[in-house]
């Protein structure tokens, strides 16, 4: 079965939307395999966004139904993990703490945290070192470069090993080396640990680079146009 199945699925985001028929996203049907790799791309006010909502649990689609890992997705899913354009990392919090800071909030986590801080800690540290920030654990987020930013954000949303990575242009704010940097840190990271990813992206050369299947959305309504399989050998 897939790993994420979304079977007629259409979001008007609220009624009177609804009831002049305006859809943000019409009749998307995709599936991800586990461990694929997805992008999708278009034009900005496609409906990329609004995907990444629904995909996340954090819209209910108006008509049709999200399934993940075989479950029908009622709410927010708490197996995903997302970075965005911002890094947004916060300001009074070193790079450490940051990354560590999902583990903090999901609730289940809270009691377990005390005696498995250590864990947390070592895990922490060992995805800082995979994407090149060892040595800056203690460093606060305006010490850090854009591009650092952006890659302990991509920590933060691995750290408590999510079966899906949700990234929303991701790479958009960063130079184009910095971006292309990160392209590679990206993939070593999923090709050692195995998660889905589905990418939001601008960029058709970025998600060539990066994708299993690149799904081409039109501007308006959102539709997916067009899935392109890429197949490229992994690294
Ligand atoms: P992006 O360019 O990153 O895809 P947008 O600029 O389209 O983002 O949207 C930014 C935010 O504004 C989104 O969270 C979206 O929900 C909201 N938004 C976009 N269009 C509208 C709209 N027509 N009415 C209300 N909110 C909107
Ligand atoms: P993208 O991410 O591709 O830029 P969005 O998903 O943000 O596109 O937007 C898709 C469509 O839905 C656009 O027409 C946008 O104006 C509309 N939209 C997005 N967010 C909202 C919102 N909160 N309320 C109403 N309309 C919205």
């Amino acid at each position: 079965e897939a790993f994420v199945d979304f079977r007629d699925v259409w979001l008007a985001y609220n009624d009177e939307l609804l009831q002049q028929g305006k859809f943000a996203v019409e009749a998307i049907d995709l599936k991800v395999a586990r461990g694929e790799f997805i992008a999708i791309v278009g034009p900005s006010g496609c409906g990329k966004s609004t995907f990444m909502k629904l995909a996340t649990g954090l819209k209910p689609p108006s008509r049709g139904e999200i399934r993940v890992d075989g479950k029908t997705v009622h709410g927010p899913l708490k197996i995903s993990g997302m970075a965005f354009q911002s890094a947004s990392l916060l300001p009074w919090r070193t790079t450490l703490a940051n990354v560590m800071l999902p583990l903090e909030i999901v609730e289940p986590f809270r009691s377990e945290l005390k005696h498995k801080r250590q864990e947390f800690e070592a895990r922490a540290r060992a995805l800082l070192a995979r994407v090149g920030l060892a040595g800056y654990e203690d460093k606060f987020p305006w010490q850090l470069s854009g591009g650092m930013q952006q890659r302990a954000s991509i920590c933060r949303a691995l750290i408590h090993e999510p079966q899906l990575l949700l990234l929303d242009e991701p790479f958009g704010a960063l130079d184009a080396f910095t971006r292309e940097e990160l392209w590679c840190i990206l993939r070593d990271l999923q090709s050692a640990q195995g998660f889905n990813v589905i990418l939001v992206t601008h960029d058709l050369r970025e998600s060539v680079f990066l994708a299993d299947t690149i799904y081409v959305m039109s501007k308006s309504p959102g539709r997916f146009l067009l899935k392109r399989e890429v197949g490229l050998p992994r690294p």
